[in-house]
Formats: structure tokens, C-alpha cells, sequence
């Protein structure tokens, strides 16, 4: 007989799991609380989820394996290639624009709207006969020994209690975000350990609209960043020529202007070529008290599955900060993962189930930390001579000495489909090589500089210091390729 599998979430990833499910022959239905957002008259998606986003290898990856020929073209038609970040400082006073490839050979993430990602992965389950797409209903309860849950159907708003009803399934896959409701009920099935951290950064959106001319008003091919530590402002290109900018501070850097209501100072202080230039001073006033003003939250928990009747996907299971561009390129990627394992263990869930879990849980919690700890590089060092210098190095020998098989951490997470854990290990034993070299190098420079100095004046130093760097340079490569 058919199995039944029930998603709940019709996000990115909810629908990418029920396209895999539905292109495997299950019987698929899938519940969301919201209505439809291809509907016009639908009331708009909550803004506690940003607009646009990047797309890259991962997420691209996912959508090429589902198995519809079409899809992943689909969706990339509606992006728009961002090949480095664009700094935005200012040096001795003067406004400076400096471009920063994301990698040596070229390749760059994609900006798109999150809606309209969402909208072509609903008219591609809607076209799939064992679909079913429930909209307006929410999860209340699940009993996953017996394979039955609770829905109510919200008629009027999704607030409003409406009548509850139970249906039967075989498999729930729960991709119902980073409040899940679906993660809330496993826990009474699992002993699942949970963390959960709020930072200490809030994040409110801007609109920035075409210049004049219909043109877009900065360079649209990056991701813009003004990076000041404490906060940052960063912008994603949208296809109607606009860009979607979101500010980054602290709690207590927003009560502050809220306090003042010196949000264009602010602006004009923190962030050199945004007001006016992309946003004229009312609208900024404007949008920053009318736009939310929205916490963030990193969520760790394990396991992600009880038997072989519940699992969790995406925000569900893992929700992290933004700062590496991942949490949806992550959440896809957990579909692909799981139904590698079901594919594999066709006829025993609970072992496919387990080894979803025993994989996926150490590369989630990597990828976590690793967004937390990148807003650092967005906010702080891509400002650092020494942070390009060691990109600088780090790249050359991606380029120069392939054989090597070296390669940014950057590049890594985001243009490879390198398990996450193993992405931080490479990342670590390189660092360690790179630090060694670089006191080595140091080291043996400065020390064969005086020893030629004191022996025979400046040339021979000169001299002295070139051979010990050819000296250098050999035993670099010997370390590295040890
Ligand atoms: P969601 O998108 O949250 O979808 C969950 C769905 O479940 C929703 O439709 C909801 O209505 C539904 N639901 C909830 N509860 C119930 C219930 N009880 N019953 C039925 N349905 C329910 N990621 C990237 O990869 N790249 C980026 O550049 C990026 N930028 C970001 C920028 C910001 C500011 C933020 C906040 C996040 C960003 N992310 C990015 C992360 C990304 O938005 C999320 O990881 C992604 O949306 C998760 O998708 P999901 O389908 O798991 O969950």
C-alpha cells in the first residue's frame, strides 16, 4: 500500500521535501498555517522573515537532485549573481567603495526572492497528482507511536482557533520553522537535548528603490556591506532594479535611536553613501519605525527523528543567524540528505531516520557556529589588511597549487557540497599549517637579515633574506603537502 507522508510547513523547505516525497510515489499531503502567498488577496508573509536572500551551491544542489528536470532552472531565472561583497568605508575621511571577490575562479551566490522561490516550488507540487496542499491549517498535536495528528482549520485569521480535525500518515516530516510545532511534540516522543540562544543583535529591513533613471543605484552584481562592528547595514539585489538593505544592532543600540530619533545621523555617521543616496532621510525615518525591528535566534537540538514516523527539517531542527547565508541552503540540503538515506534503506525507515540524524547533526551544529561566528567577518575583519592578506595567500594556493587541494572556509561552505563538520576540520588544519608557516617565515626572514647585516652590511642582508625565503618557500611547500 502507498505510504502516506504528511509535511508540515509549506516553506522552502517543507515544499522541497514534499516534492522529493512526491516524485518517490508517496502519497503526499502538506499542511501550512498560512494561506497561499500565490494568492493576491493572501495577506502578505510575515515579516519576520526576510525578503530576499542567497542561493548558492547547496541549496542549488538540493533542487537539481529532486529529480524534475525543470525546477532548478526555474528557480534560477530569478536570480541575480552577486561575484564578492562591495565594502563600504570611509578612509582619512574620504568615502571609499572597495570590491571583494567571494572566490579565486569566479564563482558567486545568487540573490532571490524568497517569495518567489517559495511560488515555484508550490506550482511544481501542485502539479504532481499525489499531492495535496492544505493551506490555513495548523498543527496542534501529534501522538507518533500511533501515527495520528491534529490540524485546525483556521478560517478567518491565522490567530483564531477554528475545528480541529486528526488525520493518519506514515511519516511526518516537520518543516514547520524555528518555532515548530512538529519539534514541540517529538520531544515528548525523544529524549531530545535543546539549546536555544537569542543574540544580541536585532534586524529591520529598508527598501532601497531604482535611481531615477530605472537604473539600480549601486552596482547590483554584490552584496553590499558597511561594516562598523557593533553593527552593519548590508544590501541584496532584487530583480526590479531595488535592493532589499537590512540593518544589524545591537538591542541596546536600538533603543538608543529610538530614544534620540537620531536614526539619520546614525546613518549618516555609521553608514557614508546611504542617505540620501539610497534612501531619501523620511523614508529611512520612515521605514525604521514602521518595519519590525526582529530578534534572532539560534536553535541546536538532537535527535531530529523518533522511529520511523517523525522527522525534522530546516529552521525546525537547526534555525541560525544569518551570517553565513545558510539557513535555507542548509534546510535544503537536509532533504537531499534525508531521502538519500530512505532511498537507501528502502524497506527500514527507522535506520534511514537514524542515519539522517547521526550525519546530519554534527554538520547542522557546525554550520550554526560557524554563522555565528562569521558576522565577525562581515561586520569587522573583511575591513583588516591582514584578514585580505591571508584570503590573499589562502587564494593563490587554491589557484596556483590545485594538487594541494586547498581552498577558503568561505568557498567551502558555500560553493561545495562538503559535508559542514568536515568543512571546519579542513579549515583548522589549514589554519594550523598557515600559522606555522607564517612564524616560520617570519621567524627565519628577520633572524637571516641581522645574522647577513651583522656579517656583511646591507647587501649581503638583502641577499641573505632572499635565499632564506626561497628556503622558505621550499619547505612551505614540503609542510603542505605533509
Ligand atoms: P520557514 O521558512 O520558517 O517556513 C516554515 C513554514 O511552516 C511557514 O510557512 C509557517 O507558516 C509554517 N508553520 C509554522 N508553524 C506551523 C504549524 N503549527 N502548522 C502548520 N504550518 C506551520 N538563509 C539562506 O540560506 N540565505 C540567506 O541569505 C538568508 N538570509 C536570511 C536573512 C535573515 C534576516 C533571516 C532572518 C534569515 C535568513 N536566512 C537565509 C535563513 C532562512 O530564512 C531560513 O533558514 C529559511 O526560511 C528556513 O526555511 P524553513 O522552510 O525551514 O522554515
Amino acid at each position: 500500500m502507498t505510504q502516506k507522508v504528511v509535511v508540515v510547513g509549506a516553506g522552502p523547505v517543507g515544499s522541497l521535501a514534499a516534492l522529493y516525497a512526491a516524485v518517490r510515489g508517496f502519497e503526499v499531503e502538506v499542511y501550512e498555517l498560512r494561506s497561499d502567498l500565490r494568492d493576491p488577496n493572501t495577506t502578505p508573509l510575515n515579516f519576520s522573515k526576510s525578503i530576499n536572500l542567497a542561493l548558492s551551491e547547496r541549496g542549488i544542489h538540493s533542487l537539481r537532485k529532486t529529480g524534475l528536470s525543470d525546477l532548478a532552472d526555474a528557480v534560477l531565472a530569478g536570480t541575480i549573481p552577486m561575484h564578492g561583497r562591495m565594502i563600504h568605508t570611509r578612509k582619512n575621511g574620504d568615502y571609499v567603495r572597495q570590491p571583494q571577490l567571494y572566490d579565486a575562479r569566479g564563482r558567486s551566490l545568487l540573490a532571490m526572492d524568497r517569495t518567489g522561490l517559495n511560488k515555484t516550488l508550490l506550482d511544481h507540487l501542485e502539479a504532481m497528482p499525489n499531492v495535496k496542499l492544505i493551506f490555513n491549517h495548523k498543527l496542534v498535536g501529534v501522538d507518533f507511536r500511533k501515527k495520528i495528528a491534529w490540524f485546525e482549520h483556521r478560517t478567518k485569521s491565522i490567530e483564531e482557533q477554528g475545528d480541529e480535525f486528526e488525520i493518519e500518515f506514515d511519516l511526518m516530516i516537520g518543516a514547520d520553522g524555528a518555532h515548530s510545532a512538529v519539534r514541540y511534540h517529538l520531544m515528548k516522543f525523544v529524549p531530545m537535548s535543546f539549546q536555544q540562544e537569542y543574540i544580541d543583535k536585532l534586524w529591520c529591513q529598508f527598501h532601497v528603490p531604482p535611481a531615477p533613471n530605472g537604473d539600480f543605484r549601486i552596482p547590483p552584481n554584490y552584496l553590499h556591506i558597511w561594516p562598523q562592528d557593533e553593527s552593519m547595514f548590508i544590501a541584496l539585489p532584487n530583480l526590479d532594479k531595488t535592493f532589499t538593505s537590512t540593518l544589524f544592532l545591537t538591542r541596546s543600540g536600538f533603543e538608543e535611536l529610538d530614544a534620540s530619533g537620531k536614526v539619520v545621523e546614525y546613518f549618516e555617521q555609521k553608514f557614508p553613501g546611504v542617505v540620501p543616496d539610497l534612501v531619501p532621510e523620511d523614508e529611512l525615518r520612515k521605514q525604521y519605525t514602521s518595519n519590525q525591528h526582529l530578534p534572532l535566534i539560534s536553535i541546536k537540538c538532537t535527535p531530529y527523528h523518533y522511529g520511523d514516523s517523525g522527522v525534522i527539517l530546516g529552521d525546525a531542527a537547526h534555525a541560525m543567524v544569518p551570517f553565513y547565508g545558510q539557513g535555507m541552503n542548509a534546510g535544503l540540503e537536509d532533504v537531499r540528505v534525508l531521502f538519500d538515506f530512505i532511498d537507501q534503506y528502502p524497506n527500514d525507515r527507522s535506520t534511514a531516520l537514524t542515519k539522517y540524524t547521526e550525519e546530519r547533526t554534527p554538520d547542522a551544529q557546525t554550520i550554526n557556529d560557524l554563522a555565528l561566528g562569521n558576522y565577525r567577518e562581515m561586520a569587522s575583519d573583511v575591513k583588516k589588511p591582514l584578514y585580505l592578506l591571508r584570503k590573499w595567500i589562502e587564494e593563490q594556493l587554491y589557484l596556483y597549487v590545485p594538487s594541494l587541494g586547498w581552498a577558503t572556509q568561505y568557498s567551502r561552505v558555500t560553493f561545495s557540497n562538503m559535508r559542514y563538520s568536515e568543512v571546519q576540520q579542513a579549515a583548522q588544519r589549514q589554519a594550523k599549517i598557515l600559522n606555522s608557516v607564517v612564524g616560520l617565515a617570519l621567524a627565519s626572514v628577520i633572524g637571516s637579515g641581522l645574522w647577513f647585516a651583522r656579517a656583511g652590511g646591507i647587501h649581503q642582508a638583502k641577499m641573505g633574506v632572499l635565499r632564506t625565503v626561497c628556503v622558505v618557500a621550499q619547505r612551505v611547500q614540503k609542510l603542505v603537502e605533509s
